[in-house]
């Protein structure tokens, strides 16, 4: 579409996407639309903004088609099966996500858009994605990190500022929504059930994340370890001359980067033909140095490399790197037993990632499950467990796993979903744990049953370790 004059286009959902979309939109001279499922008071003031501009919004029905819509513009998180896609779908109406517009009107101002690295994986997609920006910037390169954090994306391509290039970060909804997008190059950085309720099945979970690699003009990135990774690049169409680059924590083979002796080291794009490897940086120079966060350096590293980036850039961009609040943070220290947050750890995966870098943990965890099973995620750490505090709705699935496969592990099941119950929590937790032992909040599950997100999940956990401390 390079017309939008009269284009007849509804917006789904009024949010963080819909709102800035419609305004776009709407300042592109399409009529636009807005449908919403929802009509409280919030949506109600969004609304009137909206309708002062002159965009028609349209409350309490999100389902059915407006009349005359020629093309969808939908919130990420829209379900598929929802009766409004099966309508366009009915009536030939094209749905795009907020990524397709925005990778559409890349240049639509006249200027030179700057392509995309792009990242995506059932973890790590935000720290990947900021390690990635600050080598970039280390570089000299005009970027910035894109997505669900800092930048928006229709900010980065039609704000004030140019780029050279940018670092996006790709969820699972985002990439369904986008069939034309064409990265650069592209990441996925490792793949576990997440979201399945959403996307309906692992392969269709998979086949989404897949969509980042289409069309990929330099590389796809994969990681060795995960083979479904590398079975997406296979599956992928890809650019004539498109190299398929892994990552692995141990030695790499050609075309691979990984680690020998405690430094990252670079086999696939290497300058120096006398030379088969390339060092970038010392696995000292990441922060944490837990395997996982490795694994995410040695991604941004391969997306670098891929745009022509020297290896001096990497070192000082993950140097430059610290890690966002509530990943892995280290609260405080309370007679010999360290407090750590990963609220972030909002699946079995992520909490596997940090079940793994401590010895002896007394764990808190629960919330909403999202269709996960804990068997082996429960298996696997039983040996470091020294207690377990559950919290949240979904918890007696995690209490059983642990009957299952850690029943000597003392366990308390709060019964209570209220926000006051993290300060609860972490009492219990300080009386299971004994000095040397981390209390670890990777919940393995989203918030939203006793939290608005993740962010304030964490701040309860810190600010009632910080109580616990004051006594
Ligand atoms: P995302 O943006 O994909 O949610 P984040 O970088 O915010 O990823 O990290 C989310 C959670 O996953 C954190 O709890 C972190 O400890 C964990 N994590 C980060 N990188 C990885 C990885 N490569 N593999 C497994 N878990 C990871």
């Amino acid at each position: 579409v390079t017309d939008w004059q009269g284009k007849n286009v509804t917006v789904a959902g009024l949010g963080v996407s819909g709102i800035p979309a419609a305004k776009v939109l709407h300042g592109l001279g399409a009529q636009v639309t807005v449908v919403n499922d929802g009509d409280d008071e919030r949506a109600r003031a969004q609304a009137a903004e909206l309708q002062g501009l002159g965009i028609t919004v349209r409350l309490g029905d999100g389902d059915s088609l407006p009349e005359g819509t020629e093309l969808i513009v939908t919130a990420p998180g829209w379900k598929p099966d929802k009766p409004l896609f099966r309508a366009a779908e009915k009536a030939g109406v094209p749905v795009w996500g907020d990524v397709e517009l925005a990778w559409r009107l890349r240049g639509h101002d006249g200027r030179k858009p700057a392509p995309w690295l792009a990242v995506t994986g059932t973890n790590g997609k935000t720290t990947t994605v900021q390690m990635l920006a600050s080598i970039l910037k280390a570089a000299g390169l005009r970027t910035a990190a894109v997505g669900n954090i800092g930048v928006s994306l229709l900010d980065a391509v039609l704000g004030e500022e140019t780029y050279d290039v940018l670092a996006v970060e790709l969820s699972s909804y985002q990439l369904h929504w986008a069939p034309s997008l064409r990265a650069h190059s592209a990441a996925v950085l490792n793949l576990a059930p997440d979201h399945l309720d959403w996307h309906g099945s692992m392969e269709a979970y998979a086949a989404d994340k897949g969509r980042i690699y289409e069309g990929n003009q330099v590389a796809c990135v994969y990681n060795a370890a995960d083979k479904a990774t590398e079975d997406l690049v296979r599956a992928a169409d890809v650019e004539e001359g498109c190299r398929a680059i892994g990552f692995t924590l141990g030695t790499p083979a050609p075309s691979q980067l990984g680690v020998v002796d405690g430094l990252l080291v670079d086999r696939a794009f290497v300058e120096n033909r006398q030379k088969n490897a390339q060092e970038l940086a010392e696995v000292a120079d990441i922060d944490p140095p837990a395997p996982h966060n490795i694994a995410n350096a040695l991604a941004a590293a391969a997306l670098a490399r891929a745009f022509g980036v020297p290896a001096a850039a990497v070192r000082e961009g993950l140097r430059a790197f610290t890690p966002d609040a509530h990943r892995i943070a280290h609260v405080a220290d309370i007679d010999g037993v360290a407090y750590v947050d990963d609220s972030k750890a909002t699946n079995t995966h992520a909490a596997q990632a940090s079940l793994a870098s401590y010895e002896s943990i007394v764990w808190i965890a629960g919330g909403l499950a999202k269709g996960a099973t804990f068997d082996e995620l429960v298996a696997g750490a039983a040996e470091r467990l020294r207690g377990v505090v559950l919290i949240g709705a979904d918890r007696a699935l995690i209490r059983e796993a642990l009957a299952r496969h850690a029943p000597e592990v003392p366990v308390v099941d709060l019964d209570r979903t209220d926000t006051g119950a993290m300060l609860q929590a972490v009492q219990e937790a300080k009386r299971l744990a004994g000095a040397g032992d981390t209390v670890l909040l990777a919940p393995a599950c989203a918030s939203m049953d006793m939290f608005a997100n993740y962010n304030q999940r964490g701040d309860a956990f810190a600010e009632a370790v910080r109580e616990l401390g004051a006594r």
